[in-house]
């Protein structure tokens, strides 16, 4: 019997693609491959994804295993390399480092590497977490290019913090910060991630850096990937294995916090926690089962869970359970937990097999 899987639908994630490039068809697109591509498996979905100009990755071993796998292609670290001892792998391998502080300066400068690197500047346009101030940037520039260890023309980041609120000033504040302080050097630029490509055309630059996007998935916590006219890459599935008859009155599960109202049919999913299906998901959580919504009830254990399939159910153990993806956004599910939808599909663990489809 299948238990918990995820499949990974390939065609999800081309037509998503295609839809970034349809977006901004004259910047380059550095796929964002982080968290193994946000829980669906890094080398696969970069194997897939031939037209990627670039691929990105925020730890210096995802870099690694990309290639690896045998990835040829630009791979850019996202948060540069954290010691002098990473440059010098960087360098073996051709990552793009992103410089964002004066010790990354400090170890460029510094170092005996191999070869030369392309190297990206990460400019704080207002988010306020990595990147060096606009009125530094003609300093780091101007040390960058004078450096034998760095080939070609320094490129410019930066990062959008509210892209996903359609009126936030802030975005408007951020894209001039970030033409103004990267106008006077030659450099190419890159600014938007997933929500700067769907919605601030103004934003697209040399580089675009989708990730959430590419998997089928919608920047805005308040709206889906399909009503964007995105498709879901990941459908988390399981199955029932037992179905059972309560009386009103009775708990279901650790802590007893859900109670029947009426005589009922539980079912119980080979899913939980264990599996990395949150165990902060509240009763009502929507489930699918045999393409009905029905509702958690009781506490998310490790392995398991349990559904009301409600009295006059005719679901039996063996039927087929999705937890979000095809049929249940992801993002609505994410509502009900309190979370974003980012967070379930990167935390789904080895546990559950990755499934192409
Ligand atoms: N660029 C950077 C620097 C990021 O940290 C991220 C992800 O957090 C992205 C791009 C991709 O963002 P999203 O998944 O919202 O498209």
């Amino acid at each position: 019997m299948l238990t918990a899987r995820a499949e990974i639908d390939l065609n999800a994630l081309q037509h998503n693609f295609a839809k970034m490039k349809q977006c901004c068809p004259k910047s380059k697109i550095i796929a964002v491959v982080k968290g193994n591509a946000y829980g669906h498996d890094a080398i696969l979905v970069a194997k897939t994804l031939s037209g990627a100009d670039a691929f990105a990755v925020a730890r210096i071993e995802e870099a690694v295993a990309l290639r690896q796998a045998g990835i040829t292609r630009p791979i850019v670290l996202l948060e540069g390399c954290f010691c002098a001892e990473d440059l010098v792998i960087a360098a073996q391998y051709q990552f793009q480092p992103v410089i964002h502080h004066a010790g990354q300066l400090a170890d460029i400068l510094a170092a005996t590497l191999p070869q030369p690197v392309r190297v990206w500047l990460k400019v704080d346009t207002g988010m306020h977490r990595l990147g060096v101030f606009p009125e530094q940037v003609a300093h780091y520039v101007a040390q960058l290019s004078h450096c034998a260890n760095v080939s070609g023309d320094v490129g410019f980041v930066s990062h959008f913090y509210r892209a996903d609120e359609l009126s936030a000033p802030t975005t408007h504040e951020q894209l001039a910060c970030f033409i103004q302080a990267t106008a006077p050097h030659p450099g190419e630029k890159s600014l938007s991630n997933s929500a700067g490509v769907l919605y601030w055309s103004d934003a697209h630059f040399d580089w675009v850096r989708p990730g959430i996007a590419l998997y089928g998935i919608s920047p805005r916590g308040d709206s889906s990937g399909i009503a964007e006219g995105l498709q879901p890459v990941m459908t988390l599935k399981s199955t029932l294995i037992s179905v059972r008859e309560h009386k009103a009155g009775e708990s279901i599960g650790y802590g007893g916090n859900w109670i029947a109202d009426r005589d009922t049919r539980i079912g119980v999913i080979a899913m939980g926690y264990g599996d990395g299906y949150p165990r902060t998901a509240p009763n009502g959580t929507p489930v699918l089962v045999n393409g009905r919504k029905v509702a958690l009830a009781g506490r998310v254990s490790m392995d398991m869970m349990t559904v009301d399939l409600g009295p006059e159910s005719q679901d039996q153990a063996g039927d087929e359970v999705i937890l979000w993806g095809k049929g249940l956004p992801a993002e609505e599910v994410a509502r009900h937990i309190g979370t974003i939808a980012y967070e379930l599909v990167i935390k789904i663990t080895n546990r559950v097999r990755r499934q192409i489809i």
